[in-house]
């Protein structure tokens, strides 16, 4: 049975997660969410990438081998999915055998596509990457985003022929057969494309990188850390050797964030089609998140851990805060005022109120019967239209004005005062009104906001006595 295949990038493992790294973890969740909801089967990946020099050096910094050192932060990755409730399949480290295994299985069905040559260059350890003598030139030769050196290389390397498929990729982006979310992120991947896409080197002389994959049949060399990092989306699910895998490439969505786009959106393409596999659907790009408008980062001092947020506001406040409140398209940013004001107005005093108007009554005048609430189902074609281009923000603006709208409904209609009449027909009838569109809004808050549409289904279920107050007052 075809599996709707989500997965999220797999972030180095060379520190702890970032924040901006738990929006991707609660987007892709959401999407997933949102599959099964509509009973498709469906399948989210996660994972850490472990392999390369920067590992090498921090493990060894802090007296721990290499493997040790990521099982620690590997771990951290999947404590901080369990703490935003995650329901991811499978979580991939790139150190697991089976991964390896496959890397190197993959690697002999590229060779039609890969040789050996010298490299001449430029890298930063810190991004593991290379430069052109351009970009070096340009930062008069210290790497921007590490304050260090660029080191000069010189020494033999296996290539992928990237420039072969050029071509190729920028026909399947411009026939959507590889969908890029948003446009201008597609557009960047374009015109990098017509610049021209150069052979990259994939391998690095195992005396000077050890921590790695080896290269087949030639233990001098072991693979680039970033060319086997990508491949975890298809060893993941049992390429090549488990012919499973068929039932989840190509994959539905993949979710990335725009520091990566150029590995996305060129590299890894060119990598499917020498292997002769179908590009994914879609590739969401997320922008990045700044905390009060700084960029977030160690040396600033200006780290906020997910579990700040969590311990104190609960999981899916976090969840709707990033997903509505970072825009799907572009960067955003995160504060605690603006989180704080959120979680009061639009969490506690429309949603949590709207529930609490109407259970209040119904426990006062009709504790001893049994309501019958039926889910009312507005036309979702919007709806489906903004997850199917993942505009997380625009599908919530939209349940947020149904939300609304019953608060205004309530306003308007006076509950209350039709109680004090006594006329509890009509009573019943606006309260049964009521907490039919409660159980659409939890439906349509199921994917962003599982908790919470859970606690509201329960509480409209008939014969239920659950009672929570939602979002209580944070001191
Ligand atoms: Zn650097």
């Amino acid at each position: 049975m075809k599996k709707y295949f989500v997965t999220t990038s797999i972030p180095y493992a060379n520190s702890s997660p970032h924040i901006g790294y738990g929006m991707e973890l609660v987007q892709a969740d959401c999407l997933a969410r949102y599959f099964r909801s509509k009973k498709l089967s469906t399948f989210l990946s996660t994972g850490t990438d472990e392999h390369g020099l920067k590992i090498s050096e921090k493990a060894s910094s802090l007296g721990l081998k290499p493997k040790q050192f990521t099982d620690n932060v590997s771990q951290e990755f999947k404590d901080l999915a369990k703490s935003l409730n995650i329901n991811y399949d499978a979580f991939i480290r790139t150190t697991d055998q089976a991964h390896q295994k496959r890397c190197q299985a993959i690697w002999q069905l590229m060779l039609p596509d890969i040789y050996k040559s010298i490299y001449v260059g430029w890298y930063c350890v810190g991004d593991e990457a290379f430069f052109t003598e351009t970009e070096v030139q340009a930062n008069n030769g210290i790497c921007p985003n590490h304050n260090r050196p660029f080191e000069k290389l010189e020494e033999e390397n296996y290539f992928f022929k990237l420039s072969k498929y050029q071509d190729q990729i920028k026909e399947q982006i411009l026939n959507h057969k590889m969908n890029i979310f948003p446009d201008s992120r597609a557009n960047e991947i374009l015109s990098l494309i017509d610049r021209g896409l150069d052979d990259i080197s994939i391998s690095r002389p195992k005396d000077k990188i050890s921590w790695g994959i080896d290269v087949p049949g030639d233990d001098s060399q072991t693979m680039y850390v970033w060319f086997e990092a990508l491949l975890n989306y298809l060893t993941v699910i049992g390429y090549p050797d488990d012919d499973n895998y068929k039932n989840y490439w190509p994959a539905k969505a993949q979710v990335l964030g725009k520091d990566i786009l150029r590995f996305h959106a060129a590299i890894w393409p060119a990598m499917l089609l020498s292997l002769g596999l179908d590009l994914p659907e879609n590739l969401y790009v997320h922008g990045f998140v700044t905390l009060n408008n700084q960029k977030i980062s160690k040396s600033l001092g200006n780290v906020i851990s997910a579990d700040e947020i969590t311990e104190n506001y609960g999981i899916d406040a976090f969840r709707y805060y990033f997903l509505r409140h970072i825009p799907s398209y572009a960067d955003g940013d995160f504060n605690w005022d603006h989180f704080k004001q959120t979680y009061q107005n639009e969490l506690a005093n429309e949603l949590g109120n709207a529930v609490q108007r109407t259970v209040v009554l119904i426990d006062k005048y009709f504790a001893d019967q049994t309501l019958e609430f039926n889910l009312s189902t507005h036309d979702r074609a919007n709806y489906d239209q903004y997850m199917s281009s993942f505009r997380f923000d625009r599908a919530l603006d939209l349940v947020w004005s149904q939300v609304r709208g019953l608060n205004q409904y309530i306003d308007e209609t006076k509950p209350w005062l039709i109680a004090k009449e006594n006329d509890l027909d009509h009573l019943k009838e606006v309260l049964v009104y009521q907490g039919d569109n409660l159980l659409e809004i939890a439906d349509l808050l199921n994917c962003f906001m599982p908790q919470t549409a859970q606690m509201i289904k329960k509480i409209f279920t008939s014969q239920s006595k659950f009672r929570k107050i939602l979002f209580p007052k944070v001191d």
